[in-house]
């Protein structure tokens, strides 16, 4: 009997006596613990009458249990289907009745609401890992067969995002996540001896997928934190030998005069992710801790494609060479034809990590995966001589004003290096004459503020007129989701009306 995920990430564990989980509390979990829980909560599953190739719909905080869970799920051959905490009850519904889920965990406080939207049975888990669940797999035995898996067979559906529209369904498969999991483990040197500081949330590939499956498969130790908070992550860095984060959590960290060389002179690696890293904070970075961030890029659909080198420059603003297995096109949008390097067009993957379609979706799985195992990304991005992927952009983001095609990022980066102005995002909203028109979106740096005259006059300068924002807005905050990434759908809906 094989179970090819279960053999490489949880079977080890089964003699290991050595720490998998360091929590907060100054508490650790074996991996002898952590796989006797891994075992219960299988046993747990396979007695609530999930099967083998059934959907578990989990929406729980992160904790050591939750996991497990994710472990019981690979075992019992069930489907993990993690959710963000942050989904509302309308949400909650929309992903249980669209996975046909055949059981649900979530917290005690959404009990009676999953009780409403679903007859399946439903258990419950608690930031403190204790509820129905934890109660059942106490009960259940702490042994337990893993169910014989091929490599084609699901291992999870996650949900996307949601960033440009409604959440997709992808369908992962075993192989999809291991395949990705060697590559990352080799390409980013992890070994027994790594300690990773976690705070990302294990509902989205970086921190279940990326983080975890990287640690589990090299054998070495997580610091395993519920969520990024500054002064814990501050505690926990000297001890500790690598981070994955999203770029906020840079900013944050850098924000923060704590945050030295000393602090980080155990580190070998901090990775960053799931959003743009300005090339600002990755030299800031560098200035103050000596370590230069390696940024990666990747996607709910496809686990990482590509990565700034370990070894080798690692260059500031853009997201490396594809990785190993991974092969990188850029295609024209309107043609699909691959274009030649430093042309701007979509980005397309293809290898074992490209996911098995979009759950329930034939015309969107048939519309973005071509039949020969290309994946039409939707991010549009460049190569350049040297074979460094950049990302500017996504193709919804992209505004069409006049006729002309223009990518944000352009006008992005020469707005954040204008005196005073900390970030901006620049989006296009529905323009009587144009179509589109340019609204530029600014955050002033603290303390400081913004002359939008004077960066009227610098853009009148460097960009040609049919890119220079027609409007300039000042906010507080850039609307960001919990993996930091811009909803620039919200800022859309916001300013749609200055031109009208
Ligand atoms: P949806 O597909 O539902 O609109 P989403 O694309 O934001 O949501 P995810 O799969 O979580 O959902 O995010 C993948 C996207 O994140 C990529 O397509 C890319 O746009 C962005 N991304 C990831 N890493 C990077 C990076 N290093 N730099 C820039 N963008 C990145
Ligand atoms: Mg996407």
């Amino acid at each position: 009997m094989t179970n090819p995920l279960y053999d490489r990430l949880f079977a080890p564990l089964a003699s290991r006596d050595s720490d998998l989980l360091l929590l907060a509390d100054g508490t650790a979990i074996s991996g002898r613990a952590f796989l006797s829980r891994v075992h219960r909560l299988a046993n747990a599953l396979t007695g609530a009458g999930l099967k083998p190739g059934d959907r578990l719909a989990v929406q729980v905080e992160k904790s050591p249990e939750a996991l497990a869970l994710y472990g019981a799920c690979v075992a019992a051959g069930v489907v993990f289907l993690p959710l963000n905490t942050a989904y509302t009850a309308a949400e909650l519904e929309y992903f249980i009745t669209d996975s046909e889920a055949g059981a649900v965990v979530c917290g005690p406080a959404a009990e009676t609401t999953v009780r409403g939207i679903t007859s399946v049975p439903v258990l419950t888990l608690d930031a403190a890992g204790q509820g129905t669940l934890t109660d059942a797999a106490d009960r259940a035995a702490d042994s337990f067969a893993p169910v014989d898996r091929a490599r084609d067979d699901l291992a999870a559906l996650l949900y996307t995002s949601g960033t440009t529209g409604r959440s997709k369904g992808a369908m992962l498969s075993q192989w999809n996540l291991l395949s990705n999991t060697e590559v990352l483990v080799t390409e980013w040197r992890f070994t027994e001896a790594d300690i990773l500081l976690h705070a990302l949330p294990i509902f989205h590939t970086h921190g279940l997928f990326v983080a975890s499956n990287v640690v589990l498969a090299s054998g070495g130790t997580m610091v395993f934190l519920p969520r990024f908070d500054a002064d814990t992550v501050i505690k926990w860095l000297p001890r500790v030998t690598s981070m994955m984060g999203v770029p906020t959590f840079y900013t944050r960290l850098l924000s923060d005069a704590r945050f030295t060389k000393d602090l980080t002179a155990n580190m070998r690696l901090f990775t960053s992710g799931s959003a743009p890293l300005l090339a600002e904070t990755h030299r800031e970075f560098e200035a103050r801790t000596g370590h230069r961030i390696l940024e990666r890029y990747g996607m709910t659909e496809t686990n990482m494609n590509t990565s700034n080198p370990y070894d080798g420059d690692r260059r500031a603003g853009t997201v490396g060479f594809p990785l190993p297995g991974v092969e990188l096109k850029i295609t024209d949008p309107e043609t699909g034809a691959t274009l030649p390097d430093g042309e701007a067009g979509l980005i397309e993957v293809r290898g074992d990590n490209v996911f098995q379609g979009y759950w329930r979706m034939p015309e969107k799985t048939a519309a973005e995966l071509r039949a020969d195992g290309f994946f039409i990304t939707g991010d549009i991005g460049t190569v350049d001589g040297d074979g460094y992927v950049h990302i500017v952009g996504r193709a919804k983001d992209l505004i069409i004003s006049g006729g002309y095609n223009i990518y944000p990022k352009e006008i992005e980066l020469l707005l954040d290096e204008q005196p005073g102005v900390l970030e901006s995002a620049v989006i296009g909203v529905p323009h009587p004459d144009f179509g589109e028109g340019v609204v530029a979106v600014l955050v002033a740096a603290p303390g400081q503020s913004i002359d939008a005259d004077a960066i009227r006059s610098v853009a009148s300068d460097r960009l040609a007129k049919f890119k220079q924002p027609k409007v300039i807005e000042v906010v507080p905050e850039l609307p960001r989701n919990t993996m930091g990434k811009v909803q620039k759908n919200l800022l859309r809906d916001q300013f749609a009306g200055v031109f009208t």
